[in-house]
């Protein structure tokens, strides 16, 4: 008998079933079918006999050996008997507990290895400061897109990715990593999902799906609605920031459109194609409004799927021509010719939150034409400008007096005194001067 058995049981009922069941001729073929051996006992299915019978009887195959350590390979039915000697496709019951056990060792070590790595980023993120009245002003806009989709969770808790998916009608993840990058939003990895972090040759990696994002206290006045409210009324004054933003969002809220257009059509844009769209889009904002590109991508990407049906072009080559396309519309439109600005946002297509945070602030949406809206962000920042003029002024009138009473030493160390406790150089400026008249007379 090719197979070698090992009792457990001296029930002499059992052993015989065990020594029948796996009895086979000089070819490797069973004496008896399973459903002749049945029924035994409480067994009368053929498929639960030879769980049964491992029960009390371990059968080794004289045939294998392992493929690790040439040992005795246990075998669990009969179908894993083989018929000619040969190695194990897999290792024996000892080595496969070896290996776990090492597996086990290993992960252990790894994961010991990560906590080190990840205890003082958690540390380090716990304790940082950032202080809320230097933001960028796209930051601000972005934190109360943020605030307005999940809450108290910015201000005083943490969220992920997912939580942000309303942002725009392209989702949040752009716009929460740039925060991100920026250091106005930080990860702590003791709050992050299970294997949200781990380490590849060394080096430290996330997925950002699995990771939580916090906004950390303000250096003032801490975490929380009273810290953050001062933000919702601050001076937006950055052309530049708020320009490059409305761009961004309005382009995903039109890529958002032409993919829509394109699904309809089983139009596909590839990768390169994708950015080529996106930096025509871009362009064409600056002039025209969301509602009107909308109105583009109906038109060129019904006119591909037209061309599509043609003999000499395929669907794909046809898609290919959407990015050219895009480009000859709004040369056609800065040529003169009206683009309709009546479009309507498709029914599952939301404006998302960043949308409505513009619409709030300063009443933009889809109909704003891209030329006014660039020319309302380029007053904001004019305005800024004579703010920096009479900054400008005020600093000259402080260095005059206090140079003229020789007295710019105390000036200066009662400023610098303000800025380190936080406040802006205009603020620090006048509190100064209120504070201390004797230096200025
Ligand atoms: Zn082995």
């Amino acid at each position: 008998m090719a197979v070698r058995l090992e009792f457990l049981t001296q029930d002499p009922q059992e052993i015989e079933l065990a020594e029948r069941y796996w009895a086979m001729d000089g070819e490797g073929v069973y004496l008896e079918r399973v459903s002749d051996l049945l029924p035994f006992r409480e067994v009368t299915q053929p498929g639960a006999l030879a769980k049964h019978v491992r029960h009390f009887c371990r059968a080794y195959d004289g045939n294998q050996v392992c493929h690790v350590c040439n040992g005795e390979m246990r075998i669990n039915g009969r179908s894993e008997a083989k018929k000619s000697p040969q190695r194990s496709s897999r290792p024996c019951g000892d080595c496969q507990k070896l290996q776990r056990e090492e597996e086990e060792t290993r992960a252990a070590a790894s994961r010991a290895a990560l906590e080190e790595r990840l205890a003082p980023i958690s540390a380090r993120a716990r304790s940082t400061v950032i202080s809320y009245a230097d933001l960028a002003d796209d930051s601000v806009l972005i934190l109360l897109a943020i605030e307005a989709l999940i809450g108290p969770k910015l201000l005083q808790g943490v969220f992920s990715l997912r939580d942000c998916d309303e942002l725009t009608p392209m989702g949040g993840d752009d716009f929460v990593r740039r925060l991100y990058r920026r250091g106005v939003l930080l990860d702590d990895p003791a709050v992050a999902e299970a294997d949200a972090y781990f380490l590849k040759d060394g080096e430290l990696w996330h997925k950002s799906a699995l990771v939580r994002y916090f906004l950390p206290p303000d250096t003032l006045m801490g975490r929380g609605e009273e810290a953050f409210s001062l933000q919702r009324h601050r001076e937006l004054t950055d052309a530049e920031a708020l320009t490059n933003l409305w761009l961004d969002y309005s382009v995903a809220d039109v890529m958002r459109y032409l993919h829509y257009q394109c699904s309809l059509h089983g139009q596909d844009l590839g990768s390169e194609a994708l950015e080529k769209v996106e930096g025509a889009v871009r362009h064409g904002l600056r002039r025209y409004s969301v509602a009107q590109m909308w109105f583009i991508m109906w038109k060129v990407s019904k006119d591909a799927a037209a061309l599509a049906s043609r003999s000499y072009y395929s669907r794909e080559s046809a898609a290919a021509t959407i990015p050219t396309k895009i480009r000859k519309q709004l040369e056609i439109a800065d040529q003169g010719s009206a683009l309709r600005n009546e479009w309507t946002r498709p029914e599952p297509h939301i404006a998302g939150s960043l949308g409505m945070v513009f619409n709030d602030l300063f009443g933009l949406d889809e109909y704003s034409k891209g030329a006014d809206v660039l020319e309302l962000f380029a007053s904001l920042s004019s305005q800024g400008r004579d703010d920096g003029v009479e900054l400008s002024e005020l600093a000259t009138t402080f260095m005059n007096a206090t140079l003229d009473g020789g007295k710019s030493l105390p000036a200066l160390e009662a400023f610098a005194d303000l800025v380190r406790a936080g406040l802006s150089t205009e603020d620090a400026l006048w509190e100064t001067i209120n504070r201390n008249p004797a230096l200025f007379q």
